[in-house]
């Protein structure tokens, strides 16, 4: 086999045992590798109504299909189980150097089950794969407890994830670090690490990856790297805030091209987002409930891109990516201290969406975040629900140990969340997300917590672009921003390949147009569900999607790497595949495959100011819709049995077992 390593670890943490199990070649025909073989595994070995948090969920890290194999970006490993949080499938995608160290020790991924009697942590490393007593680094945040197992490596290669204190106190919004703090940080799956005493995985791996044709995947990379070293010296923050204003006020709309933001990723990372975000109308404000009205562009400056540029110490790279959004930057101005540069989601959960101006606080407590391995969207929401609920007179004083959590107040900020790190006071309570918090308040609460499924919705508002907010409902991993949106699909420009997707127009159409419910814009979010699945079987960046399948060799390198010759309808079949089996998943729990989202996301009542202002999204006509262009069943989005067949891979369709 070509491209992929033919085989997975087991790990019983109950039994302290590892197993070595083959995969044949037609699962990866199927579903490939990475989120597909995840999904492949787990919906297989997750029994039904299985606690998250109980020895029967199976935690998965994977790696991708492409990873190793010469191609660009493709370095993106992955997480995945039944989520703490939602109760849904949960995942979680992140960069660095974790991907190819899966496959470099001689697997497509990594999956646990049962539960350790005390903290463990995974080596696996000349030959052989072992638990090992964690209780050493067990307590030691996600940056100490990575120093200390390298060291305890030292002078070797070893690439490690682990969790941090918010795992370990089984927080439903923990996340999962590599790299120091780089963090696979949705679906609250650090909290299943922590549950099973899973301290963290060390790998340290040299096999090599088997290619089909190396001289064919090295040419396709050349071309895309072309591309990507493509970079304009003429842009600053303050004309791309600009640049915000004046979409906001044009009543027609370019096809945005995502080579513009490969440029922006290149020079400033995402953060090159944050003005020209809230001043469009995509970043949520206040708690959803405010607008750039209120954090206006003389407030908004104080997250110009160029502030975050004269912090940047070095840049960084995740592995096989020539583009390179990371930075290290120092915290303060003048510190010696050091943090991974804030991406444009913490900067704006804990920015606008708080009314906070103070930057300083925004990289201490993205350290803070890092450190203890919490997700900082979720963190951002959460935080943000606490503030809305406290002017509300849901939260009182008494309840905060004397803190006034009105809006802007950067003090209450970082100390809310230092709270939620411990689990103390208050801290307790809001630990676990907000939708959990509501549930232990007054009923009012849940009006306050911006949730899709009961995670907290990322920082793209669906009534700038209705796209982000059926995603949210639809994907598998509810409130996810990864998936989909109209703006996606203009740039993935995936009818360049696929001849049957329709183009969208290249020069001005109207705005408007964006908020009506038809099916070319079903059609759009079909195709970026079942892409994204696509990227995520090959442990591409999503980042390198939006560059667009006219640059991005996917299919190319697929073929070139495995030596299959599919054609791009056939991959975006797979890509349907491994949707399929995900939504599968939740449908035999019994959920509503439209997960529940908070109305104030969706315009409901509209705004009466800034970008969004009067805009609603038709959801309830867009779902059923998309559920048609998927070939889901139009009432209820199940998969039918005759998509589930389609796959074919007998052991899908097999009744599930029950959890015990
Ligand atoms: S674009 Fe950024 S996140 Fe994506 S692979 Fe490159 S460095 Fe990593």
């Amino acid at each position: 086999m070509n491209a992929v390593m033919g085989k997975i670890l087991w790990v019983d943490l109950t039994a302290g045992t590892c197993e070595v199990q083959e995969i044949p070649e037609k699962v990866y025909e199927k579903m490939l590798s990475g989120m597909g073989l995840a999904a492949y595994i787990l919906y297989q070995r997750i029994p039904v109504g299985a606690d998250p948090l109980g020895p029967e969920n199976v935690l998965g890290f994977v790696s991708g299909l492409l990873t190793g194999t010469g191609s660009l970006m493709s370095g993106r490993w992955m997480a995945a189980a039944k989520s703490p949080l939602t109760h849904t499938w949960g995942d979680a995608n992140c960069g660095g150097s974790l991907s190819p160290a899966i496959k470099q020790c001689g697997y497509d991924g990594i999956f646990f089950t049962g539960m350790s009697p005390r903290p463990v942590y995974l080596y696996v490393g000349h030959g052989k794969a072992e638990l090992v007593d964690a209780e050493g680094v067990w307590g030691k945040d996600c940056r100490e407890t990575e120093q200390a197992l390298k060291a305890q490596y030292e002078g070797k290669t070893v690439s490690v994830a682990c969790i941090g204190p918010a795992g370990e106190k089984l927080s439903l919004i923990a996340g999962i670090s590599n790299d120091e703090g780089r963090m696979a940080a949705r679906s609250g799956l650090g909290a299943v690490m922590g549950a099973k005493k899973l301290k963290a995985l060390v790998l340290q791996g040299a096999h090599r990856i088997p290619v089909y044709d190396e001289a064919r995947v090295k040419q396709l990379s050349e071309g895309f790297n072309r591309w990507i070293s493509f970079q304009p010296p003429f842009l600053n923050g303050t004309l791309m805030g600009l640049l915000g204003t004046s979409m906001r006020w044009l009543p027609l709309q370019m096809r945005q091209d995502g080579l513009l933001y490969k440029v922006l990723l290149s020079k400033w990372g995402t953060v090159s987002m944050n003005q020209y975000s809230i001043e469009t109308g995509d970043s949520p404000i206040k708690n959803w409930d405010g607008s750039c009205a209120e954090f206006n562009f003389k407030r908004s400056s104080s997250i110009n891109p160029d502030r975050f540029r004269e912090r940047e110490l070095v840049k960084y790279h995740c592995y096989s990516c020539p583009l390179g959004c990371g930075g290290m930057c120092t915290i303060k101005k003048g510190s010696k201290e050091e943090t991974h540069k804030p991406e444009y989601e913490s900067v704006l959960a804990f920015g606008g969406m708080l009314m906070n101006e103070d930057l300083d606080s925004l990289f201490e407590i993205n350290e803070k975040l890092n450190r203890a391995g919490m997700d900082s969207i979720s963190a951002g929401g959460t935080v943000a629900f606490a503030f809305e609920c406290y002017e509300k007179g849901l939260i009182t004083r008494d309840d905060t140990g004397g803190l006034e959590l009105t809006w802007g107040n950067t003090a209450a900020i970082l100390k809310l969340v230092d709270l939620m790190i411990a689990r103390d006071g208050i801290g307790d309570l809001l630990a676990d997300g907000s939708r959990a918090a509501a549930r232990r308040m007054q009923k009012q609460a849940e009006a306050y917590a911006v949730t899709a499924g009961g995670q907290e919705l990322a920082m793209h508002d669906g009534r700038n672009d209705p796209g982000f907010a059926l995603h949210a409902v639809v994907e598998p991993t509810p409130g996810r921003h990864t998936i989909g949106s109209y703006l996606y699909y203009e740039m993935f420009q995936l009818w360049t390949k696929v001849k049957r997707l329709p183009k969208v127009r290249w020069l001005f159409y109207p705005k408007g147009s964006k908020y009506t419910a038809d099916r070319e814009k079903a059609i759009w979010a079909a195709a970026c569900s079942q892409f994204t699945d696509l990227i995520n079987g090959c442990g591409l960046c999503l980042f390198a999607g939006l560059v667009g399948v006219n640059r991005l060799p996917i299919f190319e390198w697929l073929n070139a790497a495995t030596g299959w010759e599919k054609t791009p309808e056939e991959y975006m079949q797979i890509g349907l595949n491994i949707h399929l089996v995900r939504q599968a998943f939740n449908a035999r729990e019994g959920l509503a495959l439209k997960a529940p989202i908070n109305e104030r996301a969706l315009g409901r009542p509209p705004a009466q100011k800034g970008a969004n202002r009067g805009r609603s999204v038709l959801l309830e006509e867009l779902v059923p819709m998309y559920w048609k262009e998927m070939g889901l069943d139009e009432t209820n989005g199940h998969p039918t049995a005759a998509a589930m067949a389609a796959i074919g891979l007998p052991e899908l369709v097999q009744a599930p077992a029950k959890a015990a």
